[in-house]
């Protein structure tokens, strides 16, 4: 695997078509089937690890995010990525001004309500890792579905040549989302955070919208150390809230656990039904 801080290094003959990883590093085992997943379509895997400032709206958070340089590099490899890109933040946006990302209004519900310039920032750097590498394929997770959901859009709207494909949510063995975030859980926290996939399990295995409402609301409101921002069924096809005949249902959560930020989100379309 090369580690490389400049793509326009590459030799993109020897590569062929790219699959492109974007991350923020802190690799974890969520990362590691992003890239597995790459592997099966190309061995040409780019791998780009960059801590966008411009998705984080609070500056303490952006200092206080993990970051694990030497781990990486081995999970990359192991994983079977061909490049480790981390490009320098004057790479990804040169003096001359980058334009921010249109968003639309689906970006300003849940976390972009929550999360103010999150989702700008976020389809922002997308879009300037896409021009820089112009990739046949990107990986990424349904862990963040609403970010796959805009980044998809996002494609589409600007008729990008560019597959997104999408990975299920790699979890812990008790249920927890894998996230980078997660070493910052205290066992107490962690024990609590454990609320959030609980409650989607149950949701799933309600038949009506009503009850998997409120079963998710139930179940959140039995952990006193979890604090709610959002708990909805909605509609995976335009995240508009789901109704009767909606087909793809989807629970979407997020809250904090003392002071740290969890989400997490379950398809409602499953055994069940
Ligand atoms: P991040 O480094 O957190 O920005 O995440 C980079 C990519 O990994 C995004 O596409 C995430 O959705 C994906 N990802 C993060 N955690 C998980 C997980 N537990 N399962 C699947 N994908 C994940």
């Amino acid at each position: 695997m090369q580690v490389v801080d400049n793509v326009s290094a590459l030799d993109r003959a020897k590569f062929g078509p790219i699959a492109l990883v974007p991350t923020m590093g802190a690799l974890h085992e969520g990362h590691v089937r992003l890239i597995r997943q790459a592997r099966t379509l190309t061995d040409a895997v780019l791998v780009s690890i960059f801590i966008n400032p411009l998705q984080f709206e609070n500056p303490s958070d952006l200092e206080k995010y993990p970051r694990t340089p030497e781990a990486d590099i081995e999970k990359a490899a192991q994983s079977g990525a061909e490049v480790l890109w981390r490009p320098k933040y004057e790479q990804v946006y040169p003096e001359t001004t980058i334009a921010l990302q249109e968003v639309g209004a689906i970006a300003s519900l849940y976390e972009g309500a929550t999360r103010k310039g999150h989702f700008q920032g976020m389809l922002t750097v997308v879009r300037r890792l896409f021009d820089l590498v112009e990739p046949k394929w990107a990986i990424f997770g349904e862990k963040d579905f609403q970010q796959l959901f805009l980044v998809r859009r996002m494609v589409k709207d600007l008729k990008l040549d560019i597959e997104i494909v999408a990975v299920p949510t790699v979890r812990e063995s008790d249920g927890l989302a894998i996230s980078s975030r997660n070493v910052r859980l205290s066992p107490d926290d962690r024990q609590a955070a454990l609320v959030i996939s609980r409650a989607l399990t149950n949701a799933s295995q309600m038949e009506s919208i009503e009850s998997m409402q409120d079963a998710l609301d139930t179940t959140l409101a039995s952990e006193s150390e979890f604090k709610c921002d959002y708990a909805v069924i909605i509609d995976e096809e335009d995240f508009s809230l789901a109704k009767g005949d909606t087909k793809s249902k989807r629970a979407l959560i997020a809250g904090w656990v003392n002071g740290g930020r969890l989400i997490d989100n379950m398809s409602m379309v499953g055994l069940a039904r």
